[in-house]
């Protein structure tokens, strides 16, 4: 059997291109991290040969004795790493993502059309949150649930929990969802669990963008007020790409949650578990219990920190002032520019990041803000002093693209990018 090289040297060309690129870039998009060499090795293993339907010790298939061992083990490491040892708390590690492992938690203890609760995208949260505009129900779950999303305070930057409280109260969701993919705060995880209260309703936790942050304790704990907490496992938690769903052991509202998500991941909207991922998330959740981890995320948080004071240092408005976690959101509407044509620019100089909506923007075709994460390139070795240069270098990017938005013919995003990828301009003259 060849190696990839000989027998499809195509796709094997495509991937070194993609390596080069990932390594050459100051890769700052606040949802991507490197991976391990050893997660890598398990996501590329025999495990992807498998068929497992089911749970361990009841599967449809005969043969999963090992992969039975890999998902308990990997269960085990899910719960010890975010401290659940000895708690009436269990995991799913099957879902293939974190959409799926959202839509499985919804279908386990919703009817359709039942009502939800979940940040604005626009404010800062994930499609799967039940996004939706004045004219089309975008994402499945504001397709098939009622959704009434909750936003933030234009004022402070901070979500607008009194409006929240307000809303619920009179929307009586039967789930409230907490977590965001664009916000740099921590969540008041007391008011949320009141409010979820006092509506009837199931509180969920999305940890996606921190789940690496709450493994190693540096924001707080959602464990400890939400029923329900989801999670991607490639973002800062720096495993393969998947997802899991925590769940608590006891009966909530009356539902039994573990026999719930359970059906609802298999069979209800999965098939066979990848067991590649699966041993991959069981290296990095072992990983995630080390002390270079909680190291590691601790630097996060504080590279984000001097990111967000140079970036305010240089005059920039940043939605909230600042910054508890691991992204910044940046508002270049006061300079007269959008997001997008700074990551334009920025792209071209191998500064990798996205543009992001910032709260009171009109359009999210054209959004207002970038928004920045210091996880992947402080696993690359990031100090404090980098990220104050990245800081430096962004800026430069800005001040290029006020220039060229200046000494372009034509309004349209398409203008900027004809003007600025001709050889009228050139970029390389002025980095
Ligand atoms: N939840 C949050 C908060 C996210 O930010 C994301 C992705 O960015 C997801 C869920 C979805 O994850 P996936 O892209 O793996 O479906």
């Amino acid at each position: 059997d060849n190696g990839l090289s000989e027998a499809d040297p195509e796709v094997r060309a495509i991937i070194n291109k993609e390596k080069e690129r990932q390594f050459k870039s100051l890769e700052l998009i606040a949802s991507e991290n490197f991976t391990s060499r050893a997660v890598m090795e398990a996501v590329g293993s025999c495990l992807t040969n498998k068929y497992s339907e089911g749970l361990p010790g009841k599967r449809y298939y005969g043969g999963n004795e090992h992969i039975d061992e890999l998902e308990t083990l990997c269960q085990q490491r899910a719960l010890d790493a975010f401290h659940l040892e000895g708690k009436k708390w269990g995991v799913n590690v099957q879902p293939l993502s974190g959409s799926p492992a959202n839509f499985e938690v919804y279908t386990a203890v919703l009817k359709p059309h039942d009502r939800i609760m979940g940040l604005d995208l626009p404010h800062g949260g994930h499609l799967s949150h039940g996004f939706m505009t004045p004219k089309r129900r975008v994402s499945g779950t504001s397709i098939y649930f009622e959704s009434m999303p909750y936003r933030l305070d234009e004022s402070t930057g901070l979500i607008d929990y009194d409006m929240l409280e307000k809303t619920a109260n009179l929307f009586r969701p039967k789930l409230i969802i907490v977590g965001a993919s664009a916000y740099p705060r921590d969540f008041d995880y007391p008011r949320m669990r009141k409010i979820a209260d006092a509506a009837g309703a199931f509180l969920m936790m999305d940890m996606a963008h921190i789940s690496g942050l709450v493994a190693a304790s540096v924001v707080a704990n959602p464990f400890d007020y939400c029923d329900i907490v989801t999670t991607t496992t490639h973002k800062s938690l720096r495993g393969p790409r998947g997802g899991m769903i925590f769940f608590k052991k006891d009966p909530v509202l009356g539902v039994d949650l573990e026999t719930a998500i359970n059906n609802a991941v298999f069979p209800g909207l999965q098939g066979g578990p990848h067991n590649h991922t699966i041993g991959g998330l069981a290296v990095c959740l072992k990983h995630a219990q080390s002390p270079e981890f909680k190291v590691y995320q601790n630097k996060v948080v504080s590279n984000c920190r001097a990111l967000a004071s140079r970036l305010v240092e240089l005059g920039y408005k940043l939605v909230s002032g600042g910054s508890d976690n691991h992204l910044v959101l940046v508002d270049l509407r006061p300079l007269g520019i959008d997001g997008a044509r700074v990551e334009k620019i920025l792209d071209m100089a191998s500064i990798t990041l996205n543009k992001n909506s910032v709260p009171g923007d009109k359009s999210a075709l054209m959004p207002g803000g970038i928004r920045i994460g210091t996880p992947a390139m402080t696993t690359r070795g990031f100090t404090e002093k980098d990220f104050i240069a990245t800081a430096d270098h962004i800026h430069e990017g800005v001040q290029i693209t006020i220039d060229a938005k200046r000494a372009v013919s034509g309004s349209k995003l398409q203008d900027f990018e004809k003007f600025v990828t001709s050889p009228e301009f050139s970029l390389i003259d002025r980095v």
